[in-house]
């Protein structure tokens, strides 16, 4: 494996970066730019146009203008060959890309190449699905002939809104649908971490999507994402982020009744039975919530852990918490990278102190690293909490940070009733050895993903969602077709 640490970026040799509006590059009208910094050390690594309501016109404009133009007259064949041109682009820059995506928002270089077969598949897949858009005939009760059928049809200008804790990953999953239905997009990327879409966004250039098809446009949520989000010529929103921006986005979206799906946060609970393989499941727990820094939306953070095995678990995940490697994400031997930002840092640090304030009991971790290495960083401890009551802030709300909560539970109903009474419905973990049980859970769980046995699998097969406040519509999967479709009824009387 290439070592990249100290070597600078062939992306970030010209630090000044432009957006892409139209096929071209441009700055923002303004002309104001914003910095985007590395948070493992507080370095600058370049300065993006600051978009807002004007450039986001024009992005819409020339999302639009795409959508009417030459992107609508492409054959799905010759959709699905530019797909494929753009997926094997994205593997043969894979490497790049995630050191791209590790050097803006921290995650381990291992974190952000282990992706590749999931996404390049992601958009394979997609490729696939650009020929087989059915619609279907319908047997109705009219008299006379009639041809009654439906016609999928693309629904138009869409506008994705993505966070900063995987852009690499976000990029792919906001891109590959609209390319497979035809439609077009303007992308807006997170503040924080806004590079690796535009280095993806000039692959997909080279890969034959016609400008104007897909743009991208860098600035901040409350300017250029609000903007966005309330434009009258945007037909559907795809918004991943968190609960209360969410809503935001629904309400700026019902001026137009736009199509909105939103992929929010999670409390996801992990559940231990005692007839577990305590080895793996304590595994699982530990790096269902410690990966990336806790910076996943399904990060298993309510461990329920059935009272007999209860003290090994801890003492299991505890051992695995503290013999992770904290450090840079461009290290290869980092386990764990910082967090985006001091923002980020400061309100995970805050949920710490909560906890110790509401009697919650600290087994490891709680604090931020001040050794010379890591003292520039936002780095966080891997940190486990017990005696944890199901009502405190760090059991209820969704922290974003390298936080577990390990509480004990006696019996099936009780832990069902305390994993469902949450707002979020994202992702739940199991680990049981009885089959009866594993399928009463899969089914009695509220959440948009039931794991069994493991934990975070994702495939481009398989749909993937939220129920509750963890929000609606479903991105993977041949189900997230219906999100970028719409469905037309033709009528002809043949008689
Ligand atoms: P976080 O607080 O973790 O940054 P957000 O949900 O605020 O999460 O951010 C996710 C994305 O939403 C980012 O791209 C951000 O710029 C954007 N955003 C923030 N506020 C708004 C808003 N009011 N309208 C539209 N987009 C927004």
């Amino acid at each position: 494996m290439m070592d990249i640490r100290g070597q600078t970026h062939p992306f970030l040799h010209a630090p000044d970066k432009r957006m892409l509006i139209g096929g071209d590059w441009v700055d923002a009208l303004s002309g104001r730019r914003f910095e985007t910094r590395n948070p493992a050390d507080g370095s600058l690594l370049a300065r993006v146009p600051e978009g807002d309501q004007h450039d986001v016109d024009r992005a819409v404009r020339a999302a639009r203008a795409a959508f009417e133009g030459p992107w609508r007259r492409f054959r799905p064949d010759e959709r699905q060959a530019v797909m494929l041109k753009f997926a094997d682009l994205l593997d043969a820059h894979w490497d790049e890309l995630a050191w791209l995506d590790t050097l803006d928002m921290g995650a381990p270089i291992r974190h952000t190449r282990g992706s590749r077969r999931h996404l390049v598949g992601l958009m394979r897949f997609f490729a696939g699905q650009a020929t087989a858009l059915y619609g279907q005939t319908a047997s109705t009760s009219m008299n006379g002939d009639m041809f009654a059928a439906t016609l999928k049809e693309p629904v138009g200008v869409v506008a994705s809104i993505i966070p900063w804790n995987g852009p690499l990953w976000a990029m792919v999953f906001k891109t590959a649908p609209v390319l497979a239905t035809g439609c077009t997009l303007v992308l807006k990327p997170a503040e924080d971490a806004p590079l690796t879409p535009l280095r993806v966004a000039e692959l997909a250039l080279e890969a034959g999507v016609p400008p104007g098809v897909i743009n991208v446009l860098t600035g901040f949520g409350r300017t250029a994402g609000a903007a966005l989000a309330a434009h009258p010529d945007v037909d559907k929103v795809s918004f991943t982020g968190s609960v209360a921006t969410g809503q935001d986005i629904v309400r700026a979206s019902a001026g137009n009744l736009k199509k909105v799906s939103l992929e929010l946060g999670g409390k996801s609970p992990h559940i231990l039975f005692d007839d577990a393989d305590i080895g793996q499941a304590a595994a699982a727990a530990a790096y269902g919530v410690f990966a990336n820094a806790g910076q996943i939306c399904t990060a298993g953070t309510r461990v329920y852990v059935q009272r007999a095995i209860h003290d090994e678990v801890v003492e299991r995940m505890a051992d695995i918490a503290t013999s992770l490697r904290v450090g840079p994400g461009c290290d290869p031997d980092s386990d764990i990278g910082p967090l985006v930002s001091a923002r980020q840092m400061e309100r995970v640090l805050g949920y710490v102190d909560s906890a110790l304030e509401q009697g919650a009991r600290l087994t490891c971790g709680g604090h931020r690293y001040q050794d010379p290495e890591r003292d520039k960083g936002h780095f966080v401890a891997p940190t486990i909490f017990t005696d944890v009551r199901d009502d405190m802030r760090i059991a209820c709300e969704e922290i974003f940070g390298p936080v577990a909560s390990v509480m004990p539970f006696d019996t099936l109903d009780e832990v069902v009733g305390r994993a469902n009474d949450s707002p979020f419905g994202l992702g739940a973990g199991v680990w049981t050895r009885d089959l009866g049980r594993a399928h009463a859970l899969a089914r009695r769980l509220h959440a948009g993903s039931v794991w069994i046995n493991c934990y975070n699998q994702m495939d481009p097969s398989m749909p993937f969602g939220g129920v509750k406040l963890s929000g609606y519509g479903r991105e993977s999967g041949v189900q997230q077709l219906d999100e970028y479709l719409h469905v037309k009824g033709v009528w002809i009387q043949h008689d």
